[in-house]
């Protein structure tokens, strides 16, 4: 089993000629950027092409904020007010789009909205994961109606899927595991031999009785990956705001530098301990398949872009540098004075599991487990409600976790000058630190080799 992919999608014939990209939210954020996607994708059009979209800017945001109302007492109001605001956003954008043309697809994109504002009467006893899904899933149909229309529109023949039915997974919501055998089959049989460019979305997929899920937060790349995988694809190119994958986030870093080359195993590390910029269960179904991953700009789409495929070599060439912002650290304590040893350890991590968490950095002493955590604050208060049944527990907020691929010597200190670390991890590629985020600068430097 490689990479959590793990199933039988075995190769039919030869790779085709396919090619998957993926447009997030910033691509297409408002009129003037989805007017942007027509050059993009026109030169394209000569072989099968499969786009995934997500969501229009911070749409996804905006939709957590409506369910948070929809399912409070007293908050219709609230409701009412993010659901118009986000009615008028894409209203807005059609608008700009195409004025009073027939082409417009304001009534299928109102159909959608109605759809949303009516789906709460009968979710809102659902489980907050399962509404999560049916509601969050509208940014992605909603923004794919509009983009499909506007293609068409521009003359780009495009047929628009329902990631719902391609995408088939269990019903574990918010964080939904692939049934990789029907999607692959669902995918094949709809996308394969399309002479249109087939546009779908991505975070998104459905279980086999037809309620949405999602595949977690900024789970698009992945989507396209999926796409990719079940198409045998020679090629997925994700278009971002940046030109490419950089040793460190450029807008946290003011000396930071592309990769213009690495390998999926160093992609993958970087994306697993932060690095926004690709989601890490991206890279496995492309290694499987040997499909290369273009990351490119969407701005400037002639600038050298970053490639990622199984070559090695120039993995190691400059340290990379992740931050984890939003950190908690958790001690956790035995009321007993017995040691903190393996049985311990194995009841802790399994209440991390439980609770849907994941941990950052873990450090074990004799009479001490400590675990650095994303702050989700639903998921941490049922971890420490169930750990302070048995333990004594310290915790400390506001902390942010930095993590080095490739230190080198010295690196570690000049990084944390002025700053206590309160805890720290190494091994030979990789070096964390955890500091208070009120110690930290706002724009971080990585200091000169040696
Ligand atoms: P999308 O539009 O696909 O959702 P994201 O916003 O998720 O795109 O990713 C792009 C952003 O990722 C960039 O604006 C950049 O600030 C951030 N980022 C974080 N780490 C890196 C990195 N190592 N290289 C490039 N960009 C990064
Ligand atoms: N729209 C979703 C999100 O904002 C998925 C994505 O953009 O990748 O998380
Ligand atoms: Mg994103």
């Amino acid at each position: 089993m490689t990479h959590g992919v793990g199933h039988d999608v075995t190769r039919q014939g030869e790779p085709d000629m396919t090619t998957v990209f993926k447009f997030g939210g910033a691509s297409i954020k408002d009129a003037d950027a989805i007017r942007h996607l027509t050059p993009l994708l026109e030169e394209h059009t000569d072989r099968p092409l499969i786009v995934v979209v997500s969501a229009m800017g911070k749409t996804t945001n905006k939709l957590e904020a409506l369910l948070a109302a929809a399912r409070s007492e007293g908050k219709e109001d609230a409701y009412r007010e993010c659901f118009e605001a986000l009615q008028a956003d894409h209203h807005e954008a059609m608008e700009a789009l195409f004025g009073d043309s027939r082409d417009s697809p304001a009534e299928r994109v109102d159909a959608l909205f109605d759809e949303l504002d009516a789906l709460h009467r009968k979710h809102r006893a659902s489980p907050y994961a399962r509404h999560y899904d049916q509601t969050v899933c509208y940014g992605e149909l909603i923004s794919t109606t509009i983009v499909a229309a506007w293609l068409n529109h521009c003359g780009i023949a495009t047929d628009w899927h329902d990631a719902r039915e391609l995408v088939r997974t269990d019903a574990c919501h918010q964080a939904a595991n692939l049934d990789w055998a029907a999607t692959a089959d669902a995918i094949r049989e709809r996308l394969r031999g399309s002479e249109c460019v087939a546009l779908t979305q991505g975070f998104i997929g459905g279980t086999e009785h037809g309620d949405a899920t999602t595949l977690g937060r900024e789970g698009s790349d992945f989507s396209a990956a999926i796409f990719a995988h079940c198409l045998d694809a020679r090629e997925v190119v994700i278009w971002k705001d940046v030109t490419g994958l950089f040793n460190a986030d450029p807008r946290r870093f003011d000396n930071a530098i592309q990769l213009e080359r690495l390998s999926y195993a160093e992609a993958t590390e970087l994306a697993w301990h932060g690095a926004k910029v690709i989601h890490p269960k991206t890279l496995g179904p492309l290694q499987e398949k040997s499909i290369p991953l273009t990351v490119r700009s969407f701005e400037t789409p002639d600038a050298t872009p970053s490639v990622i495929d199984a070559e090695r070599r120039f993995d190691a060439e400059a340290p990379s540098c992740i931050l984890r912002e939003e950190q908690v650290w958790i001690e956790v304590l035995p009321r007993d004075f017995a040691f903190m040893d393996e049985p311990r350890q194995h009841d802790i991590l399994g209440r991390l599991v439980e609770a849907g968490l994941h941990a950052n950095l873990v450090d074990s002493s004799a009479m001490r487990f400590a675990l650095c955590l994303d702050n989700k604050p639903e998921r941490l208060e049922q971890l420490i409600d169930s750990l302070e049944a048995d333990y004594e527990i310290n915790r400390e907020d506001g902390l942010t976790l930095l993590t080095v691929r490739h230190p080198q010597p010295g690196m570690m200190d000049t990084l944390s000058e002025g700053r206590e670390a309160l805890a720290e991890r190494r091994n030979a590629t990789t070096a964390q630190r955890l500091f208070r985020s009120s110690d930290c600068p706002e724009t971080w430097h990585i200091p000169e080799s040696r």
